[in-house]
């Protein structure tokens, strides 16, 4: 279970997230819409503490955190979480001086600190599951947008997070790219990866997601199933969004 308790996240005088309750079960896909400046992104960061939220709280399995102004989460504590979670970004962020089967097996090696030999299984399995195994040893700078994309995820699996968390995985790509992605993350989805995604791609998240949650002006202001959410949201800020998007 994830589950988010009334989390709030100002940044000085501007509530950015305002008492945003979610309760994710494991093996589920959320798709985040709305519109641009909503808090997607900071709900994101939140959840892996890129963020640390200004009061609420955060539980991913075992561990469970709260917040509150002036109370300092110890390193610690942040790492314990943040293991729990990988993070696949708009524009891919693979480092650009490793192959594609060293930037999957960074984290292994210099975090987890795993023999070199066992991380490089590791990776390639994953490589294999994302189709990029055959490109294991290519440069970043030689791959498109979407294979790149593919090895960030293989990256972000690595550790076996317990949540894959997606900040627009699929809008600095074309459309023919994007489907590779979004491919990927079904499989993924089917397989029962537990993931959280930002996106304005409805295609991604009707396909993908169990959830929908609409956040706008940093509230929730709906959730649903995506077609409840896509074909016949209840409220009217809901529909102007959806009805902008087509
Ligand atoms: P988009 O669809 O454009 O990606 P979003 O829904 O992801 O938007 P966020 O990036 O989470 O929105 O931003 C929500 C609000 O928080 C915006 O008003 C933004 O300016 C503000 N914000 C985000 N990060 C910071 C920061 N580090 N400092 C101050 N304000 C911030
Ligand atoms: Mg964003």
């Amino acid at each position: 279970m994830i589950e988010l308790e009334h989390v709030e996240k100002r940044f000085g005088d501007h509530v950015v997230l305002q008492d945003i309750s979610l309760r994710l079960s494991e093996g589920t896909v959320t798709a985040l819409v709305g519109p641009s400046g909503g808090g997607k992104s900071t709900l994101l960061r939140c959840v892996n503490l890129l963020e640390i939220p200004t009061s609420g709280a955060i539980r991913l399995g075992e561990e469970r955190l709260e917040f509150a102004p002036g109370r300092k989460i110890g390193w610690p504590a942040v790492q314990k979480l943040r293991r729990q979670t990988g993070m696949v970004f708009q524009n891919f962020q693979l480092f650009p001086h490793q192959t594609a089967i060293a930037n999957v097996m960074e984290g292994l090696v210099t975090v987890l600190k795993w023999p070199a030999d066992k991380a490089r299984a590791r990776a390639m399995e994953l490589l294999e599951k994302v189709g990029m195994a055959h490109k294991a040893e290519a440069w970043p700078a030689t791959l498109s947008g979407g294979q790149q994309q593919r090895v960030a995820i293989a990256r972000a699996l690595a550790p076996s997070p317990r949540v894959l968390l997606c900040d627009e995985p699929t809008s600095a790509l074309d459309p023919e790219l994007s489907e590779e992605v979004v491919e990927v993350l079904s499989r993924l989805a089917r397989e029962g990866t537990t993931m959280i995604m930002a996106t304005h791609d409805l295609r991604l998240a009707s396909r993908v997601a169990d959830g929908v949650v609409f956040l706008d002006g940093g509230v929730i202001v709906e959730q649903g199933s995506p077609r409840a959410i896509f074909t016949a949201p209840e409220r009217e800020r809901t529909r102007r969004f959806v009805a902008s998007l087509s």
